[in-house]
């Protein structure tokens, strides 16, 4: 059956047959927001906590995150667990260029947002923000899987809101 949407009272009347009206941006971004596809970079004792996330314990395939992925070209989100060195700051950087748009970073722990205990030292960089853009900081020595998860559900919503970088 064919309806000219004209009136709010034919947009109720079709919301009766269960249809929806939204934009394909919209679907877009939600659907981005339940399938991240995750690329982590791990060093020292949160990576641990990260993989503890994926285990049967937490589960983190509960939320639609579990396909992390060893190569920059199929990851949307960039996990960066631990601090990086300077030995580590080209390979990073390189991996970032390489994900495609749009695209997202979780800096997990205080060695990611800021070095750290470590901070002082002469090899470390003071945070991950100091080479490319994070979307959410997750401050903790280690982050519990628990805190992990809810940054996941944090950037979820900016997803949804199209809050994100373009290009
Ligand atoms: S923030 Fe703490 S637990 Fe995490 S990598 Fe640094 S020292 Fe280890």
């Amino acid at each position: 059956m064919a309806l000219d949407i004209e009136t709010d009272t034919d947009v109720n009347e079709l919301a009766q047959h269960n249809i929806l009206v939204t934009t394909f941006e919209k679907l877009w971004n939600w659907g981005r927001s339940w399938s991240f596809w995750p690329l982590n970079y791990g060093c020292n004792c949160c990576p641990i906590e990260v993989m503890a996330a994926g285990a049967a314990r937490f589960d983190q395939a509960r939320f639609g995150y579990e396909v992390v992925r060893a190569v920059p070209r199929q990851a949307d989100l960039l996990t960066v667990a631990g601090p990086i060195t300077l030995k580590m700051k080209p390979a990073v950087e390189r991996v970032w260029a390489q994900m495609p748009e749009p695209k997202w970073v979780i800096a997990f722990g205080n060695c990611a947002i800021s070095g750290g205990p470590f901070r002082d030292g002469y090899s470390i960089l003071p945070g991950v923000d100091s080479i490319i853009p994070v979307d959410i900081y997750i401050p903790g020595c280690p982050v519990r899987p628990e805190a992990y998860f809810h940054a996941m559900l944090e950037l979820q919503k900016k997803v949804q809101k199209g809050d994100y970088r373009r290009g």
